[in-house]
């Protein structure tokens, strides 16, 4: 009978199956930072237990680190007493811990694919949500709490249930200005935030086909946000191009070997889904979020639409959405006035994010009421821009180029909103209070629209800028 990937990867790393009908499953990879560890080391230390595999458990900071001066002590007590103790149990549990000064530093959902740590045919666990990213090249990788954090740390296992899997076909070539942001924000807002609860999405058809391995991670990264804990694409041509010669990935023969596998790892002609989506990635156009989680969203040629075109139960959120970000039923998203402008994360904070950005940020200036923000998403990152001369594009049209880090994907560093402020964000998340102020404003867009939102001063059309 044909098998998925999932089945594959599932049956290759089940260690047993628990009276409770749960997997006890093998983390092939364990990725950590500075914020969802602390704890997990402690309760490691007071159960007197080591790390079960250091070799298969891999570190960075990213959450709490300043874009600015990254030199510590940092001003913010509690940022520096993380940062304290993650050198601390790095070292004293014998863990490779990738900081500032290896160059190899940055969000963990962007140095795993670049340093080919992120392999297919993976069980991958990460303290963060957006984990799911690391499906990208074929692997089963989703986010767990501090608890499951020390639970692999002490033996490289996991007790998980199987979930159910979708496909979600994107069909069709993507219009000029339209990318994986996009398609993803599409995919939400048409299954819906909890449309993915109990399922893993395998994404297919064309569109995804014809994806860099770059936009196939932005695209899994938001699995979590459509309620897939995790989401993966099958590994292809273009999987093991982007992973042939990465630091981590196997080299030479085995590398040949290791390529050999991980197409069979791929989900087989006939399988069976628990459910299949369609998609038609041709008639897509760049999307905008206008409320306060990643499915209320709209085209940006669309208008705000009324709580009434929301099913019952969800109508008291649509509510909630339209008072906080003081938008009218009916007013067009095109044209919303912003504030701030940030082009980074583990969504978008890519070389082809920033050099998408570049191109549109030539077309103008930032808008003078606009704070604008570009933050690699890694040191690597950071120096391929810098060869290319990014960081003066960027600077020349009044963004301003900062270090490698999390940066205003979340409130956990200086980079906030401050008060009502408007953003236009690459990120992935547009929760009241997420980017720091209880009642600043997200809109969630590609890269190519934050530049276009930036120079604007407003949300403003990519597709017309760039032509
Ligand atoms: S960029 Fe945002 S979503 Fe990604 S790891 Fe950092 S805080 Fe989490």
């Amino acid at each position: 009978m044909a098998r998925t990937l999932l089945d594959k990867v599932w049956e290759a790393h089940t260690v047993r199956t628990l009276p409770s009908g749960q997997t006890q499953l093998l983390i092939g990879l364990h990725l950590i930072h500075e914020v969802t560890t602390p704890q997990a080391f402690q309760m490691l230390t007071d159960a007197k237990l080591k790390v079960r595999m250091p070799e298969r458990t891999f570190g960075t900071l990213d959450h709490i680190i300043p874009t600015t001066d990254q030199t510590r002590p940092y001003a913010d007590p509690m940022a520096e007493d993380m940062a304290a103790h993650m050198y601390r149990n790095m070292k004293d549990f014998g863990l490779n811990l990738f900081d500032m000064a290896t160059g190899k530093q940055g969000i963990v959902h962007v140095i795993g694919p670049e340093l080919g740590l992120t392999q297919p045919g993976m069980t991958i666990a990460c303290g963060d949500s957006h984990t799911a990213t690391h499906g990208a090249v074929g692997a089963i990788a989703f986010g767990i709490g501090t608890t499951q954090v020390r639970d692999v740390l002490a033996t490289q296992c996991l007790a998980m249930a199987k979930p159910r899997l979708r496909q979600v076909r994107v069909d069709g070539r993507l219009a000029r200005g339209v990318y994986a942001k996009d398609v993803i924000l599409a995919i939400i807002n048409q299954l819906g935030v909890k449309g993915g609860v109990g399922y893993a999405y395998e994404y297919a058809g064309e569109a995804i086909d014809r994806m860099t391995m770059e936009e196939r991670l932005t695209l899994c990264n938001m699995s979590i946000e459509g309620g897939a804990r995790f989401g993966y694409v099958n590994p292809d041509a273009t999987t093991i191009d982007y992973l042939r010669g990465r630091p981590y990935a196997p080299q030479g023969a085995a590398f040949d070997r290791a390529a050999a596998w991980w197409k069979t790892v791929a989900t087989e002609a006939g399988a069976a889904f628990d459910d299949v989506k369609r998609i038609d990635g041709a008639a897509l156009e760049p999307i905008v979020t206008w409320g306060i989680n990643p499915e209320m969203s709209v085209g940006v040629s669309q208008r705000i639409p009324a709580p009434e075109s929301a099913p019952e139960a969800e109508r008291p959120t649509y509510r909630e959405a339209l008072a906080h970000m003081g938008f009218e039923v009916g007013q067009p998203i095109k044209g919303a006035k912003i504030d701030v402008a940030f082009v980074g994360s583990c969504t978008n904070g890519r070389l082809s994010d920033l050099r998408i950005a570049a191109e549109v940020a030539k077309k103008g200036k930032v808008a003078r009421h606009v704070r604008a923000l570009i933050v690699p998403g890694s040191q690597q990152v950071a120096t391929a821009a810098e060869a290319e001369g990014l960081p003066e594009i960027f600077q020349q049209a009044g963004f301003q180029w900062r270090k490698a880090g999390c940066s205003m994907c979340l409130g956990m560093n200086p980079d906030k909103l401050e008060g009502r402020e408007m953003s236009a964000s690459s990120s992935n998340r547009n929760f009241i209070g997420r980017q720091g102020s209880p009642t600043g404003r997200t809109l969630l867009m590609s890269p190519a629209m934050v530049a276009a939102a930036a120079i604007t001063g407003a949300v403003a059309d990519v597709r017309e800028i760039l032509k």
